[in-house]
């Protein structure tokens, strides 16, 4: 059985998850928009979901659209905003450590004409309130920012950034990416004061290929995907019930024992940490206060992917920095001032509820053995 440590990349899906997308498959699989009763029963099966997704997070049910995942979620949010209120409203803030289906497509946004402010962390290491404020004014249509980070685990402080904001400039539009927070942390509509919020369900045991995006109602956006006007418009094409039913049942299971789980992490994070500080020439890059789910450490003098391969060797899998950039550096670990060699050094160890201490344990030793054995 391998050891798997890689759950901020995607989770396993749950048995549960699995048996909603079968059963969507073999029994309700009707078109949801056809109007006899095989559509229907789709219909119901996508609706249930939503509730779920949107009880979820303290939404209502008409505020939460099913997309492919995470990253489209984002696209929608950005150009979708973007596209209804930047017609004047020229200037977007996003913070400097955005998952790159956020960064790259400010990029894009920027390249067509507006202006993209990225607020970065101050020399501690943390972003403040303050340097958001600063950074909007009365031309910004949209502020993004993620709660948590998935390269460090670190924690946004995203519900008091936008209340701030909101309360100095109503009229800018908030989005979290909550990407590695939801079901992870509490994540509610009204704590965030955001107007958009994007979520996917492989990271939280559905099915990969479905997530989701929160949008307040009385917020415009302009599509992304054009068509058949699915989701009231907002995204077309025909919806993947089993996908979504999926994302349904993870999302209630998961619900009910929030804050157990996180006290579960958190005792498996305090174990690793006091494993990994019996070796010399581990640095941990995810700050104390981070969130346990997410614990990323340099092995000094041994490259990330020499090592990583060496775990892989050993059924060990964890990720080099953000799995999503495929090795590459996305900068955001320079941007939270681990650089040089530190930073090519750099492992992300990502757990779920079900990791055990057995599991880190392993981990631990093959650390120690690729210390010994590895070049750098
Ligand atoms: N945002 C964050 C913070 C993520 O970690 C990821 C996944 N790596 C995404 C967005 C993209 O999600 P998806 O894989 O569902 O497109």
């Amino acid at each position: 059985m391998p050891v798997y440590l890689d759950n901020a990349s995607t989770t396993k899906p749950c048995a549960e998850a699995v048996q909603s997308a079968i059963s969507a498959m073999t029994q309700t699989y009707g078109n949801p928009s056809s109007l006899h009763k095989a559509g229907l029963e789709a219909q119901l099966v996508v609706d249930g979901a939503r509730k779920s997704v949107a009880d979820s997070i303290g939404a209502d049910k008409d505020e939460i659209y099913f997309t492919s995942g995470a990253t489209e979620s984002n696209n929608l949010a950005l150009r979708g905003i973007a596209g209804a209120y930047g017609k004047r409203k020229k200037k977007i803030v996003i913070s400097s450590v955005e998952h790159a289906s956020v960064a790259e497509t400010a990029k894009v946004l920027e390249n067509s004409g507006f202006e993209v402010v990225r607020v970065k962390p101050r020399e501690d290491g943390k972003f403040y309130t303050d340097d958001f404020l600063s950074a909007c004014d009365r031309s910004t249509c949209l502020l993004s920012v993620m709660y948590v980070n998935n390269e460090t685990g670190f924690v946004l402080p995203v519900g008091e950034i936008f209340k701030a904001v909101k309360k100095k400039y109503p009229e800018v539009i908030t989005h979290c990416d909550c990407v590695q927070a939801y079901m992870k942390l509490p994540v509610k509509v009204r704590n965030l004061s955001a107007d958009l919020i994007s979520l996917s369900g492989h990271k939280v045991h559905a099915v990969k290929g479905t997530g989701a995006v929160y949008i307040r109602k009385g917020v415009r956006t302009v599509p992304v995907l054009t068509g058949g006007k699915q989701e009231k418009g907002v995204r077309s094409g025909t919806e993947s019930v089993p996908l979504i039913a999926s994302f349904g049942t993870a999302v209630e299971k998961l619900s009910a024992d929030i804050g157990d789980r996180y006290e579960r992490v958190s005792a498996l994070k305090a174990h690793l940490l006091g494993r990994l500080s019996e070796i010399d020439g581990i640095e941990v890059n995810s700050p104390s206060d981070a969130s346990p789910y997410i614990v990323n450490i340099s092995v000094c003098g041994k490259r990330s992917e020499i090592m990583l391969h060496f775990l892989e060797s050993r059924g060990i899998y964890v990720s080099s920095g953000s799995a999503c950039s495929k090795g590459q550096q996305s900068g955001v670990l320079q941007e939270f001032g681990i650089t040089g060699k530190r930073a090519d050094s750099a492992l992300r160890i990502s757990m779920t509820a079900e990791t055990n201490e057995q599991e880190l344990d392993l981990f631990v030793s093959a650390i120690k053995e690729g210390i010994e054995s590895v070049r750098g």
